[in-house]
């Protein structure tokens, strides 16, 4: 599908989180880094209190996290967490590593820092902040990122707390390990002036690649996360969290438009039927007597247990919970995603996906006949669980539907794996900020921000600039690193191995080299920065053909050193690579006679690369294969 999103009034802003490299968390001395996997820990157990904000309101993401009822449990582990993570002691003063860092991230966004800076308290309500809310605190305002679609504008920067991280969940229990809590992020969101998803891409590309640039930031997965508010003119502003991928953006986009054209579409055609919010009836029944010999195995398994099987009648709703919203995600997957969040039941099944699961069109009848349905017009869904949660599941699923006639309801969602979202919880209500009255407020004087002017980030036209014209690398190989976060180890090695090695050597090493063995499942993560820099150091003083790479790396990944590895795989003598020459022409030669000299080149040099795998300089190859074949046909003539 064709989408004009100018039209449709796309508007797109990103909120963008990145941990920050600083020795130690926030408002503590703990290291500001993740537990090893086999660390010590105890366990705390807490539960949610539920307080008015100081206008009286309930906020509706706390409503829906009390009535989960969920049991929290804090894994503390040893050296990785203490009484401040636990909310047992006061916050220490903001760590100032991490402020120059963030303010000197603001100045290259164009962004002017705060006069004072306050930390303010974010109320949090999924457990995630053992105090139940966030540090925050404003540092800079009113920067801006340039692109070829028009300037988009950064509201605010700010410097706060990562929250603790998830590590197991069930129906009734969440558990978080406390290591992550109190690392700095810095948070920078954007106005929502983006236009097009591919605009979102760029952007997001700009403001991760600065960040880099500072060389303050954490790399690899889960050290970024984007958020994106999406908005069409006729639909509705809607969050969602935790996009880890940046590729994914536009297709997250993408998405969203389409499901919110959808359940426009949707709502038309209710309309249009002459349905009611009204004609939504609360009441459901239990049906459990004519389901329980069905031919669905799981529902019989279900109903032997002790579960029941409860229907929502649906009066005129035939087909409009099978209507697609995005790929894969029907109306009736919406509706399911707020049974399982609020009722806390496995899911839903519902008339427009049936027969399907084992239950059979005589089922299908019976229910229908059952509820005095007609299966031309009328729809139904199907919830199994006790009385208690199948209640609380259409409750919601009631409310979503009504809601269907208005449109699109403001929720915030989760970004799947393929780029389609789930419904996660409402938005929050506006009243969730106070002061944080524990901290003294920080003067930004001019002594910091003479210190913040030492630490100079390079502009990312700049550094594309110097690959080129000082490092001689191809416009393709400058553009592929300057967009990868590899572009930080690729500087550290030229650095490193200046005067040695060539960048192209390096640059095509850790670009395409280490890509492709990784395609072919090779783990090139075990090759760190100083293995690499060995490696490369190697071909710069001529001890390794630089066609010996690949196979360097290989060797270094499955666990042999790569002295080892040198010892084994000596440069190849002139001698034994002719003789390797001579062999693969004559196992080939009836081939070469029958295509010619210039045909036969290609292939000789190819089985002759393949079998010395790097142990002899491709160009000395190619002369000896050129020469041994000229010879050939010279004989025949
Ligand atoms: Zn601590």
């Amino acid at each position: 599908m064709e989408i004009n999103y100018r039209s449709l009034g796309l508007r797109v802003g990103l909120e963008i989180h990145q941990q920050l490299d600083t020795k130690s968390k926030l408002f503590c001395s703990c290291p500001a880094k993740l537990a090893p996997e086999d660390s010590r820990y105890h366990e705390v157990v807490r539960s949610l209190w539920l307080s008015k904000s100081e206008l009286g309101e309930l906020d509706p993401a706390a409503v829906y996290e009390i009535a989960r009822g969920r049991k929290i449990v804090y894994r503390v582990p040893e050296g990785h967490a203490c009484l401040v993570e636990l909310d047992e002691e006061p916050p220490h003063d903001i760590n100032r590593e991490a402020l120059l860092i963030s303010l000197s991230i603001a100045k290259a966004l164009n962004a002017k820092p705060v006069d004072e800076i306050y930390v303010m308290r974010k109320i949090v309500v999924d457990g995630s902040n053992t105090a139940g809310f966030q540090r925050t605190a404003i540092i800079a305002l009113g920067g801006y990122v340039e692109d070829e679609e028009g300037v988009v504008g950064i509201q605010t920067i700010a410097l706060e707390e990562d929250a603790a991280r998830k590590v197991a969940e069930g129906l009734d229990y969440v558990v978080y390990n406390l290591d992550r809590l109190g690392i700095p992020l810095i948070e920078i969101s954007t106005a929502p002036d983006i236009r097009t998803p591919e605009q979102a891409l760029r952007v997001a590309y700009k403001i991760g690649l600065i960040m880099r640039l500072s060389g303050r930031v954490k790399r690899g997965i889960g050290t970024i996360r984007q958020d994106l508010n999406i908005s069409i003119e006729k639909g509705e502003r809607i969050e969602v969290k935790g996009v880890e991928k940046l590729e994914l953006i536009p297709k997250v986009i993408t998405y969203e438009v389409v499901r919110q054209l959808s359940l426009l579409s949707i709502r038309d055609e209710l309309l249009k039927r002459g349905l009611k919010p009204s004609d939504v009836s609360e009441s459901f029944v239990d049906v459990t007597e004519v389901m329980k010999s069905c031919g669905s195995k799981m529902v019989r398994t279900n109903i032997e247990k002790g579960l029941r099987v409860y229907a929502l009648s649906l009066p005129g709703f035939k087909g409009i919970l099978g209507k697609e919203v995005c790929p894969g995600r029907r109306f009736g997957t919406e509706l399911s995603d707020y049974a399982k969040a609020w009722g806390g039941v496995g899911g839903i099944i519902h008339s427009d996906e049936l027969p399907a699961y084992g239950i059979s069109e005589q089922d299908l009848d019976a229910i229908y006949r059952h509820l005095s349905l007609s299966r031309d017009k009328d729809a139904f869904i199907l919830v199994i669980s006790d009385y208690e949660k199948a209640e609380r599941a259409f409750k919601a699923i009631v409310e979503r539907l009504r809601y269907a006639f208005v449109g699109v309801p403001r929720e915030t969602r989760g970004a799947n794996p393929d780029g389609t979202t789930r419904y996660l919880r409402p938005q929050p209500g506006a009243a969730r900020m106070y002061p944080e009255t524990d901290i003294r407020p920080i003067r930004v004087d001019s002594m910091l921000l003479k210190e913040v002017e030492g630490l100079v980030i390079p502009k990312p036209e700049d550094v594309y600039r110097t690959l080129i014209e000082e490092h001689g690398l191809s416009r393709d190989l400058a553009s592929q690193l300057i967009r990868d976060p590899i572009l930080h180890l690729y500087l550290d090695l030229v650095e490193e191995l200046r005067g040695v090695t060539s960048p192209q050597i390096i640059a095509t090493t850790i670009v395409v080299h280490m890509k492709s063995l990784k395609r072919e499942g090779v783990d090139v993560d075990k090759v760190g920065y100083s293995e690499l820099a060995k490696i490369l150091s190697a071909v710069g003083r001529g001890e390794l053909a630089k066609e010996a790479i690949p196979e360097a790396i290989r060797a270094v990944a499955s666990g042999t050193s790569l002295e080892d590895f040198l010892k084994s795989f000596k440069a190849m003598s002139m001698e034994e690579i002719e003789k390797v020459v001579e062999d693969v022409i004559t196992s080939n030669i009836e081939y070469i006679r029958a295509k010619g000299l210039d045909k036969s080149v290609s292939l000789v040099m190819g089985k002759v690369m393949s079998i010395v795998r790097g142990r002899a300089d491709g160009a000395l190859v190619s002369t000896i294969v050129k020469k041994k074949l000229q010879s050939l046909f010279a004989e025949r003539e």
